[in-house]
């Protein structure tokens, strides 16, 4: 974990503490709740003729798995390059660890792994990793990099003789060089068959195990829900909605209970927190934010009740229902 303190976090001597322990608790603390590993403030992002961000909002807390998740063109990129000082808003401000992702002291704490990386093929997969190491005052050895990054064997390989999968677990062990506190990762899977996207995951989640702040961008819901301890879904350079992937769901219109009753279509509809009622065959579905205490409610007063199943909506129908206009 580097120790450079945060530019901007005030003194651990405004808080009136006296022992070095004191200090460093204060210190640790503002870091974590004060002051976001990143922040994006109002961003607007505009090329020629496109809004690419749309007064864009997003904060990364330390230690957490962020998914960016949109649609083809929501800004994921545009966001991440931002971050990544690749590129500048148009207005807003970007911040990383309480500055300018463009200054010298961010750019050394945070990893990246781009959806359009180019590496020169005639590189080994050895050369191209002490490359990267080079660019950082305190990279990760060698074999650490390829073990993790599950690249055994492939030391000494060409970049261009490698399969699709292997070139992708390149770019994620050169983001891994630096041995960053900020890691983005932008649509790491694709073109991954489902095993290899399960092994990144793993990683992934090794990762955030070591106490690193993960920002991934997918169109994966399913990547999405497996990884993120929060989603930012975005569309058109906006946030349309933000929360777990639980709550991502609940907010699509809640869970689906479905059974046999004896209950009437009115009662139902009745009931506090019934969004929908629908009937086919012997069965009722009913949808409900509150699935609990409708079931509750139901099983009270139907003891004939039968046959009872809950469904929490697919991520997916919870972002189609979001992005859609
Ligand atoms: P995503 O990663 O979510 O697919 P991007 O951030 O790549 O979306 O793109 C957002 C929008 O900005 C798209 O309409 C895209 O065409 C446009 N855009 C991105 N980069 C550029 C650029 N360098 N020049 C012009 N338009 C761009
Ligand atoms: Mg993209």
């Amino acid at each position: 974990m580097a120790t450079t303190l945060i530019e901007g976090a005030a003194s651990p001597e405004k808080r009136g503490t006296t022992t070095p322990e004191g200090h460093r608790a204060a210190l640790l603390e503002e870091r974590e709740t004060v002051q976001p590993v990143a922040r994006l403030t109002g961003v607007i992002k505009r090329y020629e003729t496109t809004t690419a961000l749309d007064g864009l909002d997003l904060a990364l807390r330390a230690g957490e798995i962020v998914a960016l998740l949109g649609p083809n063109g929501a800004g994921k990129s545009t966001a991440v390059r931002l971050m990544l000082g690749l590129a500048a808003p148009t207005s807003g401000t970007v911040r990383i660890f309480g500055g300018d992702p463009r200054e010298a002291t961010a750019r050394t704490r945070v990893g990246a792994m781009l959806q359009v990386a180019r590496l020169v093929e005639t590189l080994r997969v050895r050369e191209h990793l002490d490359l990267f190491r080079s660019y950082y005052p305190r990279p990760l050895a060698v074999a650490e990099i390829v073990r993790f990054a599950q690249l055994d064997g492939l030391e000494d390989r060409m970049f261009g003789q490698l399969s699709g999968g292997q070139k992708q677990r390149v770019l994620f062990a050169l983001a891994l060089c630096g041995d960053p506190d900020l890691i983005f990762l932008d649509e790491p899977t694709v073109g991954m068959d489902i095993e290899a996207r399960r092994g990144l995951w793993q990683q992934i989640r090794e990762l955030k195990a070591r106490g690193k702040t993960v920002l991934l961008t997918t169109h994966y819901l399913e990547e999405a829900d497996a990884l993120a301890d929060r989603v930012v879904v975005i569309n058109k350079g906006r946030v349309v909605s933000a929360g777990t992937p639980a709550e991502i769901k609940r907010m699509s219109g809640g869970r689906r209970i479905r059974c046999q009753t004896a209950l009437s279509f009115a009662d139902l509809q009745a009931m506090e927190g019934v969004a929908s009622v629908e009937a086919a065959e012997d069965f009722v579905t009913v949808t409900a934010h509150n699935a609990e205490d409708v079931v509750r409610e139901m099983l009270l007063r139907d003891a004939t009740l039968s046959g009872l199943e809950i469904a929490s909506p697919a991520l997916e129908d919870a972002f189609l229902a979001l992005t859609k206009n």
